[in-house]
């Protein structure tokens, strides 16, 4: 095609500098400028059981009192039934708006019987997208703000026994409804090796059940390093978080939001004692747009897809009905993190074979310089005992030539010249 094109085409190509200000430099501002005029919007469930932390790693999250003595966290509200509280606040950080509402289920978990109560947080998801998609079908269609839940944080309890059939229940219920992030609650309360035990078994367990947690995307443009570092942060998943609304001075006499202990200290946003910072930057820093996106392009297009469907017949939940746009992003992030995991298997074969060859040399190496060692030892024992055997020789030899007054060395001569005669 190249050689069909009049080279006039092919030069008009070619980079040319403008004599003057334009001003569609300014473009890719302009997407950023609008979102910083217009602000962002946000919002956050957090779910689990009432005194895991939830509103103390709300406060420490965003540094700020969301909940308060005035506006108490979800376990200092009555709680006889499963509630869906909002709180909606306006945050500012470099003259950029982010209006944040927080969802959270004052009650969840804490009755005798548990069954059905992640139906109210259905309904409350459930019942945001139909007022978006209620505003973008109208025919004079009127922009609502978006009040469509974008992440839920689900606690653990830190048991160290894994997740509860609650637990499991509520996140299978809900993942094809919205992204779950599982976090491990209070993780203070157990040892480091405890701590990467109880993520194990929980991932574990989040494959058995077949639960799809939102998994957090590699980022396409940041440096390698960054995305080494974002690797790492990744693999910190399920978070083990701490949560403090105090601030307490550390060893080196720096303040820091913190819990004090008889026995020493836990700075929450040291990366050594717990992933709170780890969480604060995935959700906020550079994981906010992405789980906006996956909001509306995955679980509000499959939600938007099963009601069309079932405006011609039967409820939203029994149509498995998908969006292709959606499925085709859902099966282009599992094909990216089944090809991520199989790099990452070879990997570790690699470093396993690798570190299985290593040993097998060091063996054979150790094996070596003993089996040297011991014919060494073996040849000196020869070689004492032969030198023990010529001095009882030389001693035996001795004695016979005094005993018959005679040297060897003469009768051997005199046997040589008898022979001789
Ligand atoms: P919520 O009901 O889930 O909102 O829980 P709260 O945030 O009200 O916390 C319940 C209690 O747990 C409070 O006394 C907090 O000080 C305490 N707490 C919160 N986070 C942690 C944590 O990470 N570790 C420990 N040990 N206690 C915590």
């Amino acid at each position: 095609l190249r050689d069909q094109l009049p080279t006039s085409a092919i030069q008009s190509k070619k980079l040319r500098q403008l004599d003057g200000y334009v001003g569609f430099a300014n473009l890719p501002n302009q997407v950023y400028r609008k979102a910083v005029k217009k602000g962002f919007e946000f919002t956050l469930m957090v779910a689990g059981e009432s005194g895991l932390g939830k509103s103390t790693l709300i406060n420490s999250m965003f540094l700020t009192d969301i909940y308060s003595v005035e506006h108490p966290g979800p376990s200092a509200r009555i709680k006889k039934t499963v509630n869906v509280d909002t709180n909606n606040v306006l945050l500012q950080e470099n003259g950029v708006n982010l209006s944040l509402t927080i969802v959270d289920t004052p009650g969840f978990g804490d009755a005798v019987d548990n069954s059905d109560c992640w139906d109210p947080v259905i309904q409350y998801v459930e019942s945001q997208y139909e007022n978006f998609l209620d505003a973008e079908t109208r025919v004079n269609r009127i922009v609502l703000p978006d009040t469509r839940v974008h992440a839920c944080v689900y606690f653990i309890a830190p048991s160290g026994h894994g997740l509860k059939p609650l637990d499991v229940e509520f996140m299978q219920r809900l993942h094809d409804k919205v992204n779950i992030i599982p976090v491990i609650a209070k993780s203070d309360t157990m040892t480091p090796e405890e701590v990467a035990r109880f993520k194990k078994q929980i991932l574990n367990q989040i494959v058995q059940s077949r639960i799809k947690i939102y998994e957090f995307p590699e980022s396409e443009t940041d440096e390698d390093n960054e995305k080494h570092e974002n690797r790492k942060m990744k693999d910190r998943v399920p978070f083990a978080i701490v949560g403090s609304n105090t601030i307490i001075e550390n060893g080196d006499g720096k303040k820091v939001r913190g819990r004090k202990y008889p026995w020493g200290i836990v700075d929450i946003e040291n990366l050594d004692q717990c992933d709170f910072i780890p969480l604060r930057n995935m959700l906020i820093r550079t994981n906010l747009q992405d789980l906006k996106q996956v909001t509306n392009d995955v679980h509000y297009e499959n939600y938007r897809c099963r009601k069309l469907a079932g405006v011609a017949g039967g409820s939203v939940d029994k149509i498995p009905n998908r969006n292709p746009m959606a499925q085709i992003e859902e099966e282009r992030r599992e094909h990216c993190n089944k090809l991520l995991k199989m790099e990452k298997e070879m990997e570790e074969v690699f470093e396993r074979k690798v570190r299985e060859k290593k040993q097998k040399l060091s063996d054979s190496e150790n094996d070596l310089e003993k089996r040297h060692k011991e014919s060494k030892e073996k040849l000196e024992q020869q070689k004492r005992e032969l030198e023990n055997k010529m001095l009882a020789f030389e001693q035996e030899k001795a004695a016979w030539e005094q005993a018959h007054h005679v040297t060897i060395d003469e009768l051997k001569r005199l046997s040589m010249e008898s022979l001789d005669g």
